[in-house]
């Protein structure tokens, strides 16, 4: 048998196990990815905590993915051997649900996602349905396109769907594993670019990404400070901290949209008024399909658009892991399966 490793969780908020397994060969319409980066996402930490809804164990997580692919399942058109190819989030869709028949593959009501209905990304291999492929172009490296295939495309499609023109002042609020490539993809996109963070610590990086302004929001009302500027269009909301996120909602001119990304249980509370007067909307945003990451990856190409990360050995998982829990990483943690 050929075999290959796996960085597995047998069991809710149990360790990340690096494990032998027999290499699969793709199925119909699948491909097998050598896996050379996969970056760590505050996503899985759902499904190895096990409050992932759909969730099983034991499960490989993982669903950002860059890799060449190694071996082509059944049917497979239009991909070979060789190519280099992401995976994110979207791991393919039924087709036969109302939003798919509408074109919306990513809202389809059996979307399938990698480490909870497939096995994702923590690993020297993974099969992956020809729908879930992303074209890496080459001016990027597996390494760098990894976080792309998930921060990235949720940044880069938030900001995308909120509707932002350029010269439009759109604040990116929260400077970590997704902000920092908000910052970067609203000032590359013509737009006036706000970054909130707390402290000063991450003044200078944000400014050298692209930020045109920095609000300290421990040090201020930020809100207040967003209406001195003439308030956002946009707030890419990045933070995890509801109670941050109502803040924010005061900071935004008329017809202004606060993006929602930062994934939380807790609530955002906003008063009826405040979204009633000068038309103010709270519009939630998740991730998108192979083409938007491809897109993603395309305009990050064009102009330079990088995430900044560290990169780490499958079987330091666990050490990885914690770097991305405790928020020390900067700011992405990639692990190099086999580069
Ligand atoms: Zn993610
Ligand atoms: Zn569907």
């Amino acid at each position: 048998m050929t075999s290959t490793r796996v960085a597995r969780v047998s069991s809710p908020k149990g360790p990340f196990e690096v494990i032998d397994r027999e290499l699969d060969d793709p199925g119909p319409n699948e491909v097998r990815v050598a896996i050379h980066a996969s970056g760590i996402c505050h996503t899985d930490s759902l499904i190895k905590e096990g409050t992932m809804p759909g969730g099983t164990f034991p499960t490989i997580p993982g669903h950002e993915v860059a890799g060449v692919i190694d071996a082509i399942g059944l049917g497979v058109v239009g991909w070979h051997a060789g190519q280099r190819v992401g995976v994110g989030w979207f791991g393919g869709s039924c087709k036969a649900c109302e939003a798919c028949r509408r074109g919306d593959f990513i809202n389809c009501s059996g979307l399938r996602a990698p480490g909870v209905d497939f096995d994702g990304g923590y690993a020297d291999h993974m099969l992956a349905h020809v729908d879930a492929l992303a074209l890496i172009p080459e001016a990027i490296s597996c390494a760098e396109a990894a976080p792309l295939l998930c921060a990235g495309v949720t940044t880069f499609g938030g900001l995308r769907a909120s509707g932002a023109r350029a010269g439009d002042r759109v604040a990116v609020h929260g400077v970590g594993g997704l902000g920092h490539l908000g910052v970067q993809f609203a000032a590359r996109m013509g737009c006036e670019t706000v970054a909130i963070a707390r402290g000063r610590q991450k003044e200078q990086l944000a400014r050298e990404l692209g930020a045109h302004h920095y609000i300290d929001s421990e040090a201020e009302d930020f809100a207040e400070a967003l209406l001195r500027l003439g308030g956002a269009d946009v707030i890419l909301s990045t933070v995890t901290d509801a109670r941050a996120m109502s803040a924010s909602f005061r900071g935004l001119a008329p017809r202004g949209r606060l993006m929602v990304l930062g994934l939380t249980s807790q609530a955002i509370t906003v008063s009826p008024g405040r979204l009633i007067v000068s038309n103010r909307s709270i519009i939630g945003y998740v991730s998108g399909t192979a083409m938007d990451s491809q897109d993603t990856l395309n305009f990050s190409a064009l102009t330079g658009v990088r995430p900044i990360i560290e990169t780490m050995p499958l079987e330091r998982i666990n050490e990885g892991y914690e770097r991305m829990m405790s928020g020390d990483a900067r700011f992405r943690v990639v692990l190099t399966p086999s580069e």
